[in-house]
C-alpha cells in the first residue's frame, strides 16, 4: 500500500494538488521579468501554480479550520484562488480602483485580459502588486482583525508600486511614475 493512501478506503490522504493550468503559459516568463521584489514574484508564482495557502488549499491538505469561506465578502463561498483574486466582490473593487475590470474568467484568461486593459509594458508589475495587496488585505483581516477596504488596498498599492518603480529599468521609470500618478 502506498503511504499516501488511506489504509482502509484507498482514498488518498494527501491528493495531488491540481494545477490552474500548465506551467508553459507565457505568464511564467512575464513573472520573472517583472521589477517586483522577489517575495512578490514567489507569491505570484505560488498563485499561478495554485499553491498559495488559501483556505481551499488548506482544506485539500486535510487541515481543520473553523471555516473555509472567503473572509473578504459575504458570499459564503470557499476561498479558492480564483474567487479571492477575480470573482470576489472585494477583489473586483480593488481592481476597479486602478481602472480595470475583472469578470468570471479563469486565472490565465483574466491575466491576459488585464494586460490588454492596462496596455502598458509594465502591466505584469501592476497585476502582481495588486494581487499582493489584495492578499495582504485578506491576511490583515485573518491575522490582525483589520477589516479590508478598497481605500486601504488602493493606498497600499500606491506605496508598493512606488517601490517597484525604484527597481524598474531606467527607461520605464518616468512612464511608470506617470501611470501611478494618474491612478492614485
Ligand atoms: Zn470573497
Amino acid at each position: 500500500m502506498i503511504k499516501t493512501f488511506g489504509l482502509t478506503s484507498g482514498v488518498p490522504l494527501f491528493p495531488p494538488l491540481p494545477k490552474l493550468t500548465n506551467t508553459s503559459h507565457d505568464a511564467f516568463k512575464w513573472l520573472w521579468k517583472s521589477a517586483c521584489q522577489n517575495k512578490h514574484k514567489v507569491f505570484f508564482w505560488l498563485l499561478l501554480n495554485d499553491r498559495l495557502s488559501t483556505r481551499e488549499l488548506l482544506k485539500r491538505k486535510n487541515m481543520v479550520l473553523p471555516s473555509f469561506t472567503c473572509v473578504c465578502c459575504t458570499l459564503s463561498v470557499e476561498e479558492l484562488v480564483c474567487h479571492l483574486f477575480i470573482n470576489c466582490p472585494f477583489a473586483q473593487l480593488c481592481w476597479s480602483s486602478i481602472g480595470v475590470v475583472v469578470g468570471q474568467d479563469d486565472a490565465f484568461t483574466t491575466l491576459e485580459n488585464l494586460k490588454i486593459q492596462l496596455g502598458v509594458p509594465f502591466s505584469m508589475d501592476i497585476i502582481i502588486t495588486m494581487c499582493w495587496c489584495i492578499w495582504m488585505q485578506r491576511n490583515d483581516l485573518i491575522f490582525r482583525g483589520i477589516q479590508p477596504t478598497q481605500d486601504q488596498c488602493h493606498r497600499h498599492f500606491g506605496k508598493e508600486f512606488s517601490l517597484v518603480i525604484l527597481r524598474a529599468k531606467v527607461g520605464l521609470k518616468q512612464f511608470m511614475s506617470s501611470w501611478l500618478e494618474a491612478h492614485l
